[in-house]
């Protein structure tokens, strides 16, 4: 007798703008594969209504769609209050995607955004009140922080080592992964530890070492050249190990070379197994409600949270099929140089899968 896959449970929050036909659209597209899920939409709301916690601690894999100005408590809820720490942004380029590069066959990495230190979720005060506790603290010349007076503020940055050696073993684990699949295991670390040697240079040695002890190979690089090294060398990339911040703009510059914002999926990661999925483009309030917005980003998202649930296969299956209408080319956004609208190429994606 054929085993069954058990039914999974996913919670789909669509957030705003976009988010909500992007959703809509993959989620449609989900239960037309026959693959066994059970999707359930709890309220959104400002606080998030604790049955919707519920459900999204539960769920086998939660799907968000994009953070606006209204849903910004849920992303706030599930990146901060949940934890999750680990920001998986695979970067590739499917051929017929519209990337402004020359030749992007084969950009294939994945970005690691650490979610949970650095300079978020934004901690920032009045100068006059840091002068007051700190007179003496100086940057690296010498020059002290009264000497900027007390009016302005600052921010805060933050790097533990608890913070560090554990996406440096995320990393690493990805590396590993992906070494399996032929890729070189390699580990390329982004800081700007020449103008910040305590914090970005913790980040940086604390992955250095966990790289090397795990026999990986190891590569550091400022964000400047960074930035530019991923537009000129993208194909030279495996596993990116970012900071917060940095993770933010280079994942956005990332997937504008696959093809553009409409592309780039996401997942994130917390302790015990715990993850929620989603794009990683935000409400884009200019295309929301015209239903043009590419889903290819959400859809991909679904495709890494089937693989979180164990649906390995049906994953490959449903990224195969995106790449099949990129390879098509008759069913794409308009972003991509088409005129499909959302739902109808979320059910082209659909009937390649099938
Ligand atoms: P937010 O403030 O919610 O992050 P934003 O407009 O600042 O929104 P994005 O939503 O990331 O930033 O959008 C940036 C640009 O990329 C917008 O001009 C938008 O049209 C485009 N874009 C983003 N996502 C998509 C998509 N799925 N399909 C097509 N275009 C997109």
């Amino acid at each position: 007798m054929a085993t069954q896959t058990p039914m999974k449970t996913i919670v789909a929050l669509p957030g705003e703008g976009i988010g909500l036909e992007v959703v809509d659209a993959t989620c449609e597209l989900l239960m037309g594969t026959g693959v066994p899920l059970k999707i359930l939409t709890p309220p959104q709301g400002s606080p998030l209504p604790d049955e919707t916690k519920k459900a999204a601690r539960e769920a086998d894999g939660v799907l968000f769609g994009a953070a606006g100005p209204s849903t910004s408590p849920v992303v706030s809820w599930l990146r901060w209050e949940m934890s999750a720490w680990a920001g998986v942004r695979p970067i590739r380029f499917f051929p017929g995607m519209r990337s402004p590069l020359a030749d992007p066959d084969g950009i294939d990495y994945v970005l690691l955004r650490e979610n949970s230190e650095g300079l978020y979720p934004g901690r920032e005060g009045e100068l006059a009140d840091l002068v007051n506790v700190m007179p003496d603290l100086s940057d690296r010349t010498g020059r002290k922080i009264k000497e900027f007076g007390d009016e302005g503020r600052f921010a805060v940055k933050i790097v533990t080592p608890k913070g560090a050696e554990r996406i440096a073993r995320f990393a690493c684990d990805l590396a590993r992964k992906r070494r399996a699949r032929g890729k070189p295991g390699k580990v390329t670390c982004i800081t700007k530890s020449n103008v910040l040697p305590r914090t970005d240079g913790l980040y940086q040695q604390t992955a250095e070492r966990i790289v090397r002890e795990a026999g990986l190979e190891f590569e550091h690089f400022h964000v400047d050249d960074a930035a530019r090294r991923l537009v000129r060398f993208p194909k030279s990339m495996d596993v990116v190990l970012c900071m917060n911040l940095y993770g933010d703009i280079l994942s956005d510059l990332g997937a504008e070379t696959a093809g553009g914002l409409g592309l780039a999926p996401s997942g994130n990661f917390g302790d015990d197994g715990w993850a929620y999925f989603e794009s990683v483009h935000g409400s884009a309030p200019d295309i929301a409600g015209k239903g043009i917005a590419n889903p290819t980003a959400t859809i991909l998202s679904a495709a890494l949270m089937l693989e979180h649930m164990g649906m390995g296969a049906e994953a490959q299956r449903l990224e195969s099929a995106v790449g099949r209408i990129y390879r098509d080319g008759k069913m794409l956004t308009p972003d991509q140089g088409g005129n499909a609208k959302t739902r109808e190429m979320a059910q082209a994606v659909l009937a390649a899968y099938r």
